[in-house]
């Protein structure tokens, strides 16, 4: 299994002031504990680019990348919606963390690896077509999830999102198309409170409630996803990798631990395993908690060896 990994030191330009929860040391916590336990020697570190306009447009509106560039700011902090604050290197971090995610998935299509994970931020899964919020400007599953159908042509490209936030955006971008099948879980009720029940055709929702267990979560994956994601056949899993439904993180109140991110990634493993070119492409969301996230993130993909 040729695993590759996916970061850049750009982030470290978008940071907030006055401790917002998404800011560099959550990036710099994973680093440190893959070369701690010596994982990340065993990947091979890809390179990072600004992501392509025509790359953008497949998940955006254009008017709304305009609207990014235009609100930029050339010196201090605008919010782009309550929670999601744009500083002078925000814009250029999130074009490297879009390009980060398209480079992992240009080197899994070209056979250069089977699967990736991709250490960005900001994250992206609660951007819509036209609009920032929950910490997020640019969508980077979707960016890569349309690139993958439109420029490589597969037709069954699974998308997990187990963040403990359900991603809307990437929900805004990916509803109602066959060639997608969104598995999402998430605490429910919580951030962003949209409005999911049963309204797409190609998502399944997994709700879990205050204090929902690994062992629980599990069950529910097992029950719902399961029989669906055989029978679909994933060609690729593109996956929203967040670690806040963690015990100890600070924004939500699941009760999941370390251990249940490696069962995860086992699951995802598992899905397609008649097919030993298996495609997974992990992209990091959310998680707050610094040592529950690099413990997570590590456990996660060490499951994919
Ligand atoms: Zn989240």
């Amino acid at each position: 299994m040729k695993l590759g990994y996916y970061s850049y030191t750009t982030h470290l330009d978008h940071d907030v002031e006055d401790m917002h929860p998404e800011h560099p040391m959550r990036i710099i916590a994973i680093n440190h504990a893959l070369e701690q336990s010596g994982l990340m020697s065993d990947m091979l570190l890809g390179g990072c680019a600004y992501v392509a306009q025509k790359d953008l447009l497949r998940a955006h509106k254009e008017g709304y990348i305009k609207q990014l560039i235009a609100m930029s700011p050339a010196n201090g902090m605008i919010l782009a919606d309550p929670d999601t604050h744009m500083m002078v290197g925000t814009l250029d971090a999130a074009y490297q963390a879009a390009g980060c995610v398209i480079n992992g998935l240009d080197d899994i299509m070209s056979g250069k690896i089977n699967r990736a994970f991709c250490a960005v931020r900001p994250p992206g899964h609660h951007a819509q077509k036209s609009k920032a919020m929950g910490f997020c400007f640019l969508n980077n599953v979707a960016i890569a999830a349309k690139k993958a159908q439109l420029e490589y042509g597969l037709e069954r490209i699974a998308i997990i999102d187990f963040d403990v936030h359900q991603g809307n955006g990437t929900i805004d971008i990916l509803a109602d198309d066959p060639n997608f099948l969104i598995c999402s879980s998430f605490q429910h009720p919580s951030f962003p409170f949209s409005h999911w029940q049963n309204i797409h055709s190609n998502i399944i929702n997994t709700p879990l409630g205050v204090g929902t267990s690994g062992i629980d979560m599990r069950r529910a994956v097992e029950k719902q996803w399961l029989e669906q994601l055989q029978k679909f056949k994933p060609q690729l899993t593109i996956v929203s990798a967040g670690f806040d439904a963690h015990k100890d993180d600070p924004m939500a109140e699941l009760n999941w631990q370390a251990a249940d991110y490696a069962w995860l990634g086992a699951f995802l493993s598992d899905i397609n395993k008649e097919n030993s070119d298996n495609k997974i492409l992990a992209v990091l969301e959310g998680g707050y908690n610094l040592e529950a996230l690099a413990a997570s993130t590590h456990q996660f993909i060490d499951s994919f060896r």
